[in-house]
């Protein structure tokens, strides 16, 4: 795909996904940040207060700590592209439920599509359960490489631990950074 029908790909997702706002009313469409032109894509969780007032991903705390993760293998906003699994706030800050990761996830491999990536970084649980249909603990699919398919198309899928999760438990920090040496030290999967 041209960078021209990139652009336009991603016009025509976010004018989709805004048509989701009255599900979240009040709440402001926060659809991606970094490069399109990226072979690195990051995927969250779904965006918290500040993320909704500001419209882009990873602004707050986790995204403070995310920036940090991002410096360690030599990458900023500007080198790769992030999006998140629900791109409204969900109600009072919850962790999207399973309707909505269901709603979303057509969206968001869409998204992949468009984007391309050669590697993609999922943080958390909600995104190993949205891209990798996976709904047990973290462990199970944390620091190893995966492969999905999207239309015939494959892709190769990491996963480490969410930035907000690392906040709340600092000691699991020394993990996510292996994780993070793994996720960029492979350009051959
Ligand atoms: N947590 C996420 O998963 N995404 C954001 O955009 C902000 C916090």
């Amino acid at each position: 795909m041209s960078s021209v029908e990139k652009v336009f790909q991603l016009k025509v997702l976010k004018e989709k996904i805004f048509e989701l706002s009255k599900n979240f009313p009040g709440k402001n469409l926060v659809f991606s940040d970094g490069s399109y032109l990226s072979e690195v894509m990051i995927i969250g969780e779904a965006p918290g207060q500040m993320e909704d007032k500001i419209k882009i991903p990873f602004v707050g705390r986790a995204g403070r700590l995310l920036d940090k993760m991002l410096e360690f293998i030599n990458l900023n906003r500007n080198k790769c592209y992030i999006t998140n699994v629900v791109n409204f706030r969900p109600e009072e800050n919850k962790k999207p439920t399973f309707d909505e990761i269901l709603i979303f996830r057509p969206f968001l491999f869409n998204h992949i599509e468009i984007i391309m990536p050669k590697k993609i970084l999922l943080l958390g649980s909600t995104a190993a359960h949205a891209v990798l249909y996976h709904e047990g603990p973290l462990h199970i699919v944390r620091g190893i490489w995966k492969k999905i398919d999207i239309n015939k198309k494959h892709f190769n899928v990491f996963t480490t631990f969410h930035p907000a999760y690392l906040l709340r438990q600092p000691n699991a920090k020394k993990i996510a950074w292996k994780d993070l040496l793994v996720f960029k030290n492979c350009n051959d999967i």
